[in-house]
């Protein structure tokens, strides 16, 4: 049998008066004719990384919708999971390949996985490329099967695309997190935008008082007294841990007493995190103000919380990114963040909203001095985060997103127009957005159109033909 992840209950009620009403009131609506239906969620790893962040929030509540619902991991050695890094690694550009010997490790814990997979299912979502080729070998059975890929393949490796990609033949949906990540040759009929979600009542996110999270960060030796600027990321070379401190230590030059620290967790799957947790440390040797700490010493949710909550800036300086939850969730504290233009960051903030993105080191580190300057404008763009974080980025609107693509793929059609509510593409980046409370909308035509942004708003309204296409019905 494969390992069940037990997360326990959570009443989708208690986010009242936290995520926008409209959005929870629908998502009754839609779950209500879900009803019963059995939904798996199967990823590699019970803890570490966005996923599992992700599913602790999100099964429990599905049960509380009246649906039945599963986590479970697969189970996998280290050399499994070493394969499954290059190919993490492979699917997001990486030059290195898979040998032979690593695809038959591949195709054999796959096979053994599949084995052990024994209830049946009305939903299966997998996740990530490490269980993907489960419904080849085990069989679809009465199951639709959903493939949820978390990372930018928008330029995956050719060789290791190829190993992959036939087991995505087996698919009847798959959900990306941006437009731009689906690969060109994708073997799945159906795809979706949807982009991931934080919880906001999780230890990690929830409300903690100022003094609590100061005697926090005080016990684990952070002083308050003077600017502290944080990183809360695996370690892993595409979140650049090394670039970060190269950044930190130009910005020094204007701030002496600065403090960095690198937060930053091993996941089970994830056997590269101890050689760039080595390198970090030598990196980091002989200067006091960097502090380094990961799960294994202690520092969990509580601590994570503090360090996004009481920060003066919170940066994440990636070189590839999914989507970067770690952003949302420093954005809904309020805080100010600078981060790297990759991925699914900008969608979470952009010049302007929420901080400011940038490439390379030296643009990061004049971003981190410019807000360590200006706290007050450092403020305003947070708040402003924190508004973009509580329309579209809060778990509500994830499992709104979710549902709505289950009703239709139960219902065996494409788009079915029920009630009032509708998932609705935001006609630029083919993003679900919520009709609900729509981030942002135009009307051109007859027609009413919603978009995930004002940025997406504007590019549409400088040559709506241009999105709309020829039919003047959008793609
Ligand atoms: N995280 C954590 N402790 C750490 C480092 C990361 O709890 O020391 C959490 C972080 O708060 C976020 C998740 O792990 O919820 C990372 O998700 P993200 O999407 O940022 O990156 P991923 O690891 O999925 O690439």
């Amino acid at each position: 049998m494969l390992q069940s992840v037990d997360v326990g209950e959570r009443s989708l009620e208690a986010y009242r008066g936290v995520a926008p009403d409209a959005i929870l009131a629908e998502l009754r609506r839609v779950a209500a004719e879900l009803r019963g239906m059995r939904v798996l969620h199967l990823n590699a790893t019970p803890y570490g990384g966005g996923v599992s962040e992700l599913l602790r929030s999100l099964v429990p509540l599905l049960n509380d919708l009246g649906l039945v619902a599963d986590w479970k991991v697969i189970h996998g050695n280290n050399a499994f999971f070493e394969v499954t890094k290059t190919m993490h690694n492979g699917l997001q550009g990486a030059a290195r390949e898979l040998s032979e010997e690593e695809q038959t490790i591949y195709l054999v814990n796959a096979e053994q996985n599949a084995a052990q997979l024994e209830e049946e299912y009305d939903f299966v979502f997998i996740h990530d490329p490490q269980p993907a080729a489960l419904p080849t070998l085990h069989g679809k059975g009465e199951a639709q099967w959903i493939w949820r890929c978390h990372i930018d393949t928008s330029e995956p490796n050719p060789q290791v695309w190829e190993v992959l990609r036939p087991f995505l033949a087996a698919y009847d949906a798959a959900i990306f997190t941006m437009a731009s990540f689906v690969p060109p040759d994708l073997p799945v009929a159906r795809v979706e935008i949807i982009p991931p979600a934080i919880d906001p009542l999780s230890p990690k996110n929830f409300p903690l008082s100022k003094r609590l999270a100061a005697q926090v960060l005080d016990w684990i030796g952070i002083s308050l007294d003077r600017p502290l600027i944080t990183q809360v990321a695996r370690f892993d070379p595409w979140k650049d841990p090394l670039g970060l401190i190269a950044a930190y230590r130009l910005v020094r030059e204007a701030v002496p007493n600065l403090q960095l620290a690198l937060v930053g967790s091993m996941a089970l799957d994830d056997p590269e995190g101890w050689e760039v947790y080595q390198k970090i440390k030598l990196e980091s040797k002989g200067d006091p103000s960097i502090h380094l700490f990961t799960n294994l010493t202690g520092v969990g949710n509580i601590e994570v919380n503090a360090f996004q909550r009481l920060s003066d800036v919170v940066v994440q300086k990636s070189i590839r990114e999914g989507f970067g939850l770690v952003v949302s969730e420093a954005l809904w504290k309020g805080t100010p963040v600078v981060a790297g233009r990759v991925g699914g960051i900008p969608l979470q903030m952009s010049d302007g909203v929420g901080g400011i993105l940038v490439e390379g080191v030296e643009e990061c580190a004049q971003a981190i001095l410019r807000l360590l300057e200006d706290p007050a404008g450092a403020d305003e763009l947070a708040q402003r985060g924190k508004e973009r974080v509580w329309k579209q980025f809060l778990l509500p609107r994830l499992l709104l997103n979710q549902l709505s693509l289950m009703r239709e793929l139960a219902a065996g059609r494409p788009s079915v127009r029920r009630g009032s509510w509708e998932p609705r593409r935001d006609p630029v980046c083919g993003m679900m957005v919520a009709e609900a409370s729509p981030p942002s909308s135009a009307t051109f035509g007859d027609r009413s159109y919603f978009f995930c942004s004002e940025a997406c708003r504007a590019r549409f309204l400088a040559e709506p033909e241009h999105y709309l296409g020829e039919s003047g019905h959008g793609h």
